[in-house]
């Protein structure tokens, strides 16, 4: 059996993502920020927290190529998995950035923006 709940704060974390925000959680006893996906607080393993919707926009922090899309992206030439942190929040995700061929289309530190998510892949990113 699947958390009723765990599965809400999923679909609340995908919607966002559609709408180019990123959900998370501040922890009410230490108030680390972290992705809303995550069930428990990363510090302090607290779980009471204040949902917050950030604008889902950020720098590139680290990427890898892979020139093989992955299954639902067969139009894609190649992709970087990108590790991003965001903004507002110094908070790091990672998502999908479609049409990246080489390193140099993607130095560290350009901006992304959250575009939507994928069931399988997570969330979708587009440089900006
Ligand atoms: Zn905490």
């Amino acid at each position: 059996m699947k958390n009723p709940k765990s599965i809400s704060v999923r679909q609340k974390f995908i919607a966002s993502a559609k709408n180019s925000k990123i959900l998370t959680r501040k922890c009410k006893d230490c108030s680390t920020i972290m992705l809303a996906t995550i069930l428990y607080c990363e510090k302090c393993h607290g779980k009471n927290f204040n949902i917050i919707e950030y604008p889902g926009s950020g720098y590139v922090t680290t990427f890898t190529i892979h020139t093989v899309p992955p299954e639902g992206f067969e139009d894609v030439d190649s992709y970087a998995w990108v590790v991003f942190t965001l903004d507002d929040i110094l908070v790091r995700a990672s998502g999908f950035l479609p049409n990246i061929k080489k390193p140099s289309d993607l130095p560290i530190g350009s901006k992304v923006n959250v575009q939507g998510f994928d069931e399988k892949h997570g969330l979708v990113l587009k440089k900006l």
